[in-house]
This record gives structure tokens, sequence and C-alpha cells, in this order.
């Protein structure tokens, strides 16, 4: 199973010179599986740079669009997505209910006047949505991967997702948007368990936006601290961290800092980066 960053950044991008090296665009990410199975993460604007890895690759195919939650960072390359354009892709875009929001609803009015000069009946791709069971313990089977989710604390509610690959052991658990530190016992137990079960990840991505000298000021904002990542990981019995949602004045000397300083306290610990492939071996 590999797994791709498109784009690293929380919050807004970013296109400064200075942010090149980490990469200035939003959350988006594509895992392939062994069996050519294709599914992507979250479409803030590092789905620009999937989408064109996707139509290069193949002819057509079917690619299944998790999404974590709506916050715009996270949905803001949607309406540009090459493969909606695309009449040999089929997208299915799928999401737990969140408050009263299905995802059907969702993109139909990011795709509507005054916001996208294109409309969601206007698309060439075939579309699908499915509304996720919120019940704990779902498996949604995909191919030859299984995926599971659970809610993590954010403002307006968030899901982590877990993808195994049973077939080969692999096994990533992706956090983004999510604030450890007021964090219930319920939803710590809760992560903790989507961590381990069936047996601890291989690798957990992880929002550490903050760091502990500035988070007390961000209570509230919905992100943790890079340290509070490494502890999960090493509670959890991962074994690699990857930090994610950079936060968009973080420039590249103040990340490779942050990088060296979590890998000082576990060498399991890096930064992600726009554009970093990683092989998840079982
Ligand atoms: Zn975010
Ligand atoms: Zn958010």
């Amino acid at each position: 199973m590999k797994f791709i960053f498109g784009g690293v950044r929380g919050t807004s991008p970013v296109a400064q010179a200075d942010f090149l090296k980490y990469g200035g665009d939003t959350t988006s990410v594509l895992i392939e599986g062994r069996g050519g199975e294709k599914l992507i993460i979250d479409a803030g604007t590092g789905l620009r740079a999937l989408g064109g890895r996707l139509t290069a690759g193949t002819a057509g195919a079917e690619v299944l669009l998790l999404m974590t939650h709506y916050h715009l960072d996270h949905i803001m390359g949607l309406p540009s997505f090459a493969l909606f354009y695309n009449k040999a892709w089929t997208v299915e875009i799928a999401a737990p209910r969140r408050e009263a929001f299905e995802p059907d609803e969702v993109v139909r009015r990011i795709l509507a006047k005054p916001f996208w000069p294109i409309q969601l009946d206007q698309l060439h791709a075939r579309l699908k949505f499915t509304t996720l069971p919120a019940v704990a313990g779902s498996v949604r089977r995909y191919g030859g991967l299984d995926i599971r989710w659970c809610a993590v604390h954010h403002p307006e509610g968030c899901h982590a997702y877990r993808v195994d690959e049973p077939a080969t052991g692999a096994s990533v658990v992706f956090a983004t948007d999510i604030e450890w530190r007021s964090s219930s016992e319920a939803e710590k137990r809760a992560f903790f368990l989507l961590c381990s079960q069936p047996r601890p990840a291989r690798l957990l991505v992880m929002d550490g936006q903050f760091c502990r000298a500035n988070i007390a000021k961000y209570k509230g904002w919905g992100h943790s601290a890079w340290e509070d990542n490494v502890e999960v990981a090493q509670q959890a019995g991962v074994r690699e961290l990857l930090i994610t949602h950079h936060a968009p004045q973080s420039n590249d000397a103040h990340l490779a800092k942050v990088e060296q300083a979590a890998h000082n306290r576990w060498q399991g610990a890096a930064l992600a980066a726009a554009g970093m492939e990683v092989n998840i071996n079982g």
C-alpha cells in the first residue's frame, strides 16, 4: 500500500518560496492499494496534484474520496478536481453524517451558484455518494482495503480514518484536525482503539499544527501540538509517525527545526511534506 501526500498545509494554502520544501497546498492524500485501489482522503488544494497523477496514470477508473470534515481548507480543491470533468472516471464521495450534513448535500452546495460556474449535474464523471454508518466498529470494504473510522475532537466534528490492507498487513491511521488536549477520555479511548485494532497501525499521520510552547493560546481551534502526536504514537504502539496540517505561518526553516526536535524525541517521528510517497509494508 502506498500513501502519497498531495497537500499537508492547514488552514490556508501558502505559496512563498520559503514554504516549498514542505509544501503550501492544503490537506489531500492518496492511498494506492496493491490491487490498484485508489482512495483519496480530503479535498484541499493538494487534490489538484493528486488529480493530475491519477489522470496521467490511467485512462479512467474508480476513486473513493473520503471526507474527514467540511472546513474550507479540506474542500477548496473539490470544484476543480480534474476527475469531475472526465467521463471515464467514477468518483464515490463518502463520509459519516456530521451534524445535519450528508456528503451529497455538502458537495451540491459547494458546486452551486454563486460559488462556482459549473453545477453538480453538469459534471462529466459518474458520481456516487455514500453516508457511512456512525456505529462504532463499522468497516467499509473497498477492493482489498478495509476502512474504519472514529469521531475526533474538533469544532463542528471531524473523523479519523484507518485503512488496512489485510493481504499485505499494511495499515495507516489518518487523523487530521484533532485537538488532543481537549479530547474527552471516551474520545481518546476511541482513537487509541482505531490505532490499535485489529493490530497496531504501521503508520500514524496526525495533525500537529502547534507546539506545546504556544498551544495554550489556540485552545478551541481544534488542533494538537506535535509533542502530543509523539506521545500518542508511542502510546498507541504505531511504528512511524508523520506530523501534518502545518500552520500557514510555519516556513521551511521553522518546520525543519520542528522535524529535528520531533526526531530527537522519538526516532519514528518525521514531518509530512507535499509530494512525499510512503510505501507502507506489513
Ligand atoms: Zn484543517
Ligand atoms: Zn478543521
